[in-house]
């Protein structure tokens, strides 16, 4: 019935699997039969917190009681703590501007690269390297800025200035006089849950700050304690001079934001949004950053991430011939598959078990459970997944 309307009346973007939610409660969800699912993908690394998670909840029916929006052309308090919130927790001396997406931030990171690389209203410097198997959003420019011939189909003609590093060591020959900035993933996540060498990174930061080249981090995955520090930039000890965010923010509920050091960059009227930082989004951020600071702080995090890590590395162990490696960070987590039918076979063979886990690249299972998963979630969903793993 439900997806008789889908198709009838929504765009066919998405292979949807025959599964409506009803309910969920942390990393636990209902459907509408009843049936109940360990949430391993919290809708894609979104659902930071868990689902219905009480001190969000009550955060966001406070605030929409007294107003939910008006417009940039004001001062909106909980976006401007949201910005302190962020720009303290990150540790870095930046500015925060707030929109609605991951590649909407993406967009507004590019702008002020552009804008970076312009002279004497003329734009000297405009081009981007980003790297293979990268993923940067669904825009005509950020389609663009993905380094994946098979999302360039139909779209074109894209905008210039975009050019494609095979991997890390590529980069430096590629630099030439017109480019301005560099744009990476520090783990690749749709890309197949693929880290960057940390020494390299490194490297490549000094390298381009020596040279004022901008790094541009993309965090839209892996920020907000995704990798289990602040920022996945936290953990590789380096200082971009642009970082975005979006999907683990607002948990759940929409917002983006890129964030930049260069913090006079943008005037006003160079850039803007009707929607994006508004009360409602901006409550939720700040409510998100207050529950896991606190999280962080008192050791439970971690603990969990050690925990996750366990039942992971657990089924590679015991699967030695489906499993070829145990890759990512904190509770960004992947399995890389022996081949993609395989693959296909888990996460159909999980559903029926009872727990969502996602694909990422080619042939990764991908882990991205909340933040907040109980110990007694996480052993219920390995016990699921190993039942789903066992019946191939
Ligand atoms: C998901 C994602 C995006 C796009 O975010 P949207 O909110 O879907 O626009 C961009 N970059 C990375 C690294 C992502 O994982």
């Amino acid at each position: 019935m439900l997806k008789d309307l889908d198709r009838e009346y929504v765009l066919a973007t998405y292979a949807r699997a025959d599964v409506s939610f009803v309910k969920g409660e942390n990393a636990t969800l209902t459907d509408s039969e009843g049936k109940k699912y360990i949430d391993f993908m919290s809708g894609i690394a979104v659902v930071s917190v868990g689902h219905s998670n009480e001190k969000l909840s009550n955060a966001l029916c406070e605030q929409i009681k007294n107003i939910t929006h008006i417009s940039n052309l004001y001062l909106i308090e909980p976006q401007i703590k949201a910005a302190e919130a962020i720009v303290k927790s990150s540790g870095y001396d930046m500015r925060c501007f707030f929109g609605n997406s991951g590649a909407e931030a993406n967009e507004g990171a590019i702008k002020i690269a552009r804008k970076y690389g312009e002279v004497d209203g003329k734009i000297k410097r405009y081009k981007i390297i980003t790297l293979e198997h990268s993923f940067h959003g669904r825009t005509i420019t950020t389609v663009k800025a993905t380094a994946q011939e098979s999302m360039h189909n139909f779209f074109g003609p894209f905008p210039d200035g975009f050019v494609y590093a095979k991997d890390i060591d590529e980069i430096e020959s590629m630099l030439d006089s017109h480019t301005v900035a560099v744009m990476i993933e520090l783990v690749q996540g749709e890309g197949g849950v693929e880290p960057l060498d940390r020494d390299k990174v490194q490297a490549l930061a000094k390298m381009l700050k020596d040279r004022n080249i901008l790094l541009i981090v993309d965090e839209v995955q892996t920020g907000i304690y995704r990798t289990g520090e602040f920022l996945a930039s936290n953990l590789y000890d380096i200082e971009p001079d642009i970082i975005t965010l979006a999907k683990g923010l607002g948990g759940g509920v929409p917002i983006g934001v890129v964030m930049t050091s260069h913090k006079d960059i943008l005037s006003a009227g160079d850039h803007g949004s009707t929607f994006g930082g508004n009360y409602l989004s901006s409550t939720a951020a700040l409510s998100v950053i207050e529950i896991l600071n606190e999280y962080k702080d008192s050791g439970e995090l971690d603990e969990a991430l050690l925990y996750f890590e366990k039942g992971v590395n657990r089924l590679h162990i015991k699967y030695p011939d489906i499993f070829l490696k145990s890759v990512g960070f904190g509770m960004m987590r992947g399995l890389r598959v022996r081949d993609g039918d395989t693959l296909a076979k888990i996460i159909s063979n999980a559903l029926k078990e009872g727990v969502v886990v996602l694909k990422a690249g080619k042939n990764t299972l991908r882990l991205l459970p909340p933040l907040t998963i109980s110990k007694g979630e996480m052993d219920e969903g390995f016990f699921r997944l190993d039942n789903a793993i066992a019946s191939i």
